[in-house]
C-alpha cells in the first residue's frame, strides 16, 4: 500500500514536472514570438515593378436613335425608335516599353471594313504611326439593336438603307474617343487573368450541324457550346482596379427582332452592371472603371436558352430545318429565359456579369512578358488550302446559300426558306436569275453542296456586294493571345482555330502556357465560319459561310502563319498583303434627311400629352408622353440624353433643387419615340422604378430638337418638356 502510494506521488510529481516544463517553454516561445512581432525582421523580396503601362477608356458611340435600320436581323421594318440603353466603345491600351497594342470592344453588331478603315484613318491623322492596322483590334459585341448603315459593300448597304454618314460618324468618333481616353490615362499597371465557366447563358441553336462534326472530336468536350469566360483584370501600380476585359461566346440577341429601341443587349447590360458595381454613384457611362464584354466564337450560340418552339402550337419545331407546320420558319422561335425580351436580356446579362465579378475578384495570376501584334490582309476568295500531304482545295468567291434567307431560331425570315436546304428552289432561283443574274458554274461547283441564292462575289453593282480582302490579326499580351476573327465562328470552328494557333505559338517554346481566346466580329464582317462538316448540313451558319466549304481551313492556315511569326518574334516582317478598297464613289444613301416635324396647331414641342400619375410605388412604371421632334434633328447625340429622371432635394436651401437620378442610358428608363403619318411625333419616357428607389418627389424630363421651315430655310430648335412632380412611395416590389 505504502509502495503504491509512493508510486502515485511519484506520478503526480512527474505530471507537475512535465506541466512546469511545458509552461516554461510556452512562456519562452511567447516571449520569442513577441520579440519577432516588435522587430522588423528580414525585409520581403522587392515586388516586381509593374509589367506594363495600361490605360482604359470608354466613350458613347450611340448613333441617331430614329428611323435608321437596326443592324443584325436584316429586318427592313426594324428601324430605331428610341433608346433602352446607350452604346459604348471600350478601349484598352497596353504598352510594354517596346511595343503597344490596343483592343476595343464596341457595342455594335459587327465591325465593318469601312468602319475600321475610317477609324484607322482618324488615328493616323492624330497619332501618326502609333496606332496602326497591325496593333489595333476592333471587335463588335454583336448587339442586334444598334443603328446600321456603316458598310461599304452593297449587300449590307441594301439591308441598312445605304451608307449613312449620320450613323458611321458617331461610331468613328466614339471609338477614337475611347482610344484617346485610354491613351491619355496610360500609367504603370498590372494585368491578371482568370478563367471560369458561365452556365445557363447559351445553347447551341444548330445542334444538327454540330453533331455532324466527328464523334471523336465532340467526345473531347462536355458541351456543344463553349462556356468558358477568360477575364483580364487591369490595375494601376497600387493595385487599384481600372478596368476589366473578358471574352464570352453568346449571341447578343436577347432583344428580339420586334425591338425598336437602341440597346446594347445582354453583353452591354453585363458591362453596365460591372461598371455600376465598381462605381455605384456614377451615372451609366460615367464610371471611372471600364468593363468590356467582348464577343467570341458565338456563331451557333443563342442566349434564348429555353430553345425553339412553334409559337402557335407550343410544340417542338422540326429538328432538321427549324420550321413549323403552321407558319414555317418565322413561327419557330427560341425564347427565354425571361417572360419577355427585356427580362431575358436582364437575366442573361446578370449571369454573365456575376461570373465576371467573381473572376475579377479572384484573378491573381499576373500576366507578364512582352507584347506582339501580327496582322495581314488576305484575299479570301483565292486561298489554296492544304488538306493533307497530297490534296489541296481552294476558297471561293463569296456566295450565300438558300438557308441564309431562312434566318435562325433567334430571328427567322418571313419568306418560305428553311434551314438545311441543300437544293435550290426553282421559284426563288428564277427571280434571282431575272433580277441579279445566275451564279457561274465555277462558283456553284466551288460552294457545293451549298445551293447558291446570292452569288455576291459575282455581283459588283453599284459596288461589290461582299468583301474579298479580309483582315487576319493576333495580339499577344504575355501569355494571352487574342485572335481577331473577321466574322462569327461556330463553337467547333473556334475550338479548332484556338488549338491550331496555340500549337504554333507553343512551337518555339516562348508561349508554353498560352491562353488563346477569340475576339469575334472583328475588323471586317464576313458572316459565319462553320466547320467543313457543319457546312455539309447547310443550316443558316453553313449557308452563310461565304467563302465556301474550306473557309475555316483557310483561316486556320492564315492565323497559324501569324502565330508562327509571333512565336519566332518575326511578326513585324510579315507582308501586309493586298490593301482593301476604300470606296469613294457609288456609296448610296436611301434614308435621306429627316423631314420637318409636324404638330397640332395648338400644341408646342415638349408639351405633355399624357401626364404621370401623382403617386407610384416602388416597382411601378412611371410614364409620361410629350409632343416631340424627330431625334435625328438632334444631330450627334453622343454624351447627351433625351430623357432624365430627377429627384427633388427637399432640404435644399433657397428653393427647389433637383438631382439627376437616371438618363436615357439607364437600364431603368426607356425613351420611346413614335411618329404618325402626318410627321407628328411623340416621345414617351418610361421609368421602371426599381424596388430600392429612394422614396421622394420626382419629375421626368425630355429634351429634343424639332425642325421647322422658315421661308425656304430649315431651322432646328431645341425644346424640353417636364412632367408634373410625382411621389414614389415604398411599395411591394413585384419582380
Ligand atoms: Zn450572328
Amino acid at each position: 500500500m505504502a509502495a503504491r502510494k509512493a508510486r502515485a506521488l511519484s506520478s503526480l510529481e512527474v505530471t507537475l514536472a512535465v506541466l512546469f516544463v511545458l509552461m516554461t517553454t510556452a512562456s519562452i516561445l511567447l516571449i520569442a514570438t513577441r520579440a519577432t512581432d516588435t522587430c522588423p525582421g528580414p525585409s520581403p523580396p522587392p515586388e516586381r515593378p509593374p509589367a506594363f503601362l495600361v490605360g482604359a477608356g470608354r466613350a458613347d458611340c450611340t448613333g441617331p436613335p430614329a428611323e435608321l435600320p437596326l443592324m443584325g436581323y436584316a429586318n427592313p421594318g426594324q428601324t430605331a425608335a428610341g433608346i433602352h440603353t446607350r452604346l459604348f466603345s471600350r478601349a484598352f491600351v497596353i504598352d510594354d516599353g517596346r511595343r503597344r497594342v490596343v483592343f476595343v470592344s464596341v457595342d455594335v453588331g459587327m465591325i465593318s471594313q469601312r468602319l475600321r478603315l475610317e477609324v484607322l484613318n482618324a488615328l493616323r491623322a492624330k497619332y501618326g504611326q502609333l496606332y496602326r492596322r497591325d496593333n489595333v483590334v476592333l471587335s463588335g459585341t454583336h448587339t442586334h439593336s444598334g443603328p446600321g448603315g456603316y458598310f461599304q459593300y452593297t449587300l449590307f448597304m441594301i439591308s441598312s438603307k445605304g451608307y449613312l454618314k449620320s450613323s458611321i460618324r458617331p461610331l468613328v468618333k466614339g471609338i477614337v474617343k475611347s482610344i484617346d481616353i485610354a491613351h491619355s490615362s496610360l500609367r504603370p499597371g498590372r494585368i491578371y487573368k482568370k478563367r471560369g465557366r458561365v452556365d445557363g447563358s447559351g445553347v447551341n441553336r444548330s445542334p444538327h450541324s454540330y453533331r455532324n462534326n466527328p464523334r471523336h472530336e465532340r467526345a473531347r468536350y462536355d458541351a456543344d457550346v463553349d462556356k468558358d469566360m477568360l477575364l483580364l483584370k487591369f490595375t494601376d501600380a497600387d493595385g487599384d482596379g481600372i478596368g476589366m476585359l473578358c471574352w464570352f461566346a453568346v449571341h447578343a440577341v436577347s432583344m428580339k427582332t420586334s425591338n425598336r429601341l437602341v440597346s446594347a443587349d445582354n453583353m452591354g447590360y453585363a458591362a453596365y452592371l460591372m461598371e455600376k458595381h465598381k462605381d455605384p454613384a456614377a451615372l451609366p457611362g460615367q464610371a471611372a472603371f471600364v468593363a468590356a464584354f467582348s464577343s467570341s466564337n458565338l456563331g451557333d450560340v443563342s442566349p434564348n436558352v429555353r430553345g425553339p418552339r412553334c409559337v402557335h402550337s407550343g410544340l417542338a419545331c422540326d429538328y432538321l430545318n427549324s420550321s413549323c407546320p403552321d407558319g414555317g420558319t418565322a413561327a419557330c422561335q427560341a425564347l427565354g429565359p425571361g417572360e419577355d425580351m427585356f427580362e431575358s436580356t436582364r437575366i442573361i446579362g446578370l449571369n454573365i456579369f456575376s461570373k465576371a465579378r467573381e473572376l475579377y475578384a479572384e484573378a491573381a495570376e499576373e500576366v507578364t512578358g512582352s507584347l506582339q501584334s501580327a496582322h495581314q490582309w488576305v484575299n479570301m476568295t483565292d486561298v489554296v488550302v492544304r488538306l493533307n500531304a497530297t490534296h489541296q482545295a481552294r476558297t471561293c468567291k463569296p456566295a450565300l446559300g438558300h438557308s441564309f434567307a431562312a434566318g435562325t431560331t433567334d430571328g427567322g425570315g418571313d419568306l418560305n426558306f428553311t434551314q438545311g436546304a441543300v437544293e435550290g428552289d426553282p421559284f426563288w432561283d428564277g427571280i434571282r436569275d431575272a433580277l441579279l443574274g445566275p451564279p457561274s458554274n465555277a462558283t456553284q461547283e466551288c460552294h457545293r453542296p451549298k445551293p447558291i441564292l446570292f452569288s455576291t462575289g459575282e455581283m459588283k453593282w453599284p459596288l461589290p456586294w461582299h468583301p474579298e480582302i479580309v483582315d487576319v490579326q493576333i495580339l499577344t499580351v504575355g501569355s494571352v493571345a487574342v485572335v481577331a476573327v473577321p466574322g462569327e465562328m461556330t463553337t467547333m470552328a473556334g475550338r479548332r482555330l484556338r488549338e491550331s494557333v496555340g500549337r504554333e505559338l507553343r512551337s518555339e517554346g516562348a508561349f508554353s502556357d498560352v491562353d488563346v481566346t477569340l475576339a469575334g466580329l472583328s475588323n471586317v464582317y464576313t458572316h459565319y465560319i462553320a466547320t467543313y462538316e457543319e457546312y455539309q448540313v447547310q443550316r443558316y451558319e453553313g449557308a452563310s459561310t461565304i467563302y465556301g466549304p474550306h473557309t475555316l481551313a483557310a483561316y486556320i492556315q492564315k492565323f497559324s502563319g501569324l502565330a508562327r511569326a509571333i512565336a519566332r518574334d518575326r511578326a513585324g516582317s510579315l507582308p501586309a498583303g493586298p490593301e482593301p478598297p476604300f470606296f469613294q464613289r457609288n456609296l448610296f444613301d436611301l434614308l435621306g434627311g429627316a423631314k420637318a416635324d409636324g404638330k397640332a396647331d395648338n400644341a408646342t414641342f415638349g408639351e405633355v400629352l399624357r401626364q404621370v400619375l401623382p403617386v407610384y410605388r416602388q416597382g411601378d412604371v412611371a410614364s409620361v408622353t410629350f409632343v416631340a421632334g424627330n431625334p435625328r434633328h438632334s444631330g450627334d447625340v453622343r454624351d447627351c440624353s433625351f430623357a432624365s429622371v430627377e429627384i427633388r432635394d427637399d432640404d435644399a436651401a433657397g428653393g427647389e433643387a433637383w438631382t439627376l437620378v437616371h438618363t436615357d442610358a439607364s437600364w431603368e428608363t426607356r425613351f420611346i419615340w413614335l411618329k404618325d403619318s402626318n410627321r407628328r411625333s411623340n416621345a414617351t419616357v418610361e421609368w421602371h422604378i426599381p424596388g430600392d428607389a429612394v422614396p421622394g418627389a420626382y419629375r421626368i424630363r425630355h429634351f429634343g430638337h424639332y425642325k421647322s421651315i422658315k421661308g425656304l430655310r430649315p431651322v432646328i430648335t431645341p425644346y424640353q418638356g417636364t412632367s408634373d412632380v410625382f411621389r414614389v412611395t415604398p411599395g411591394f416590389y413585384r419582380r
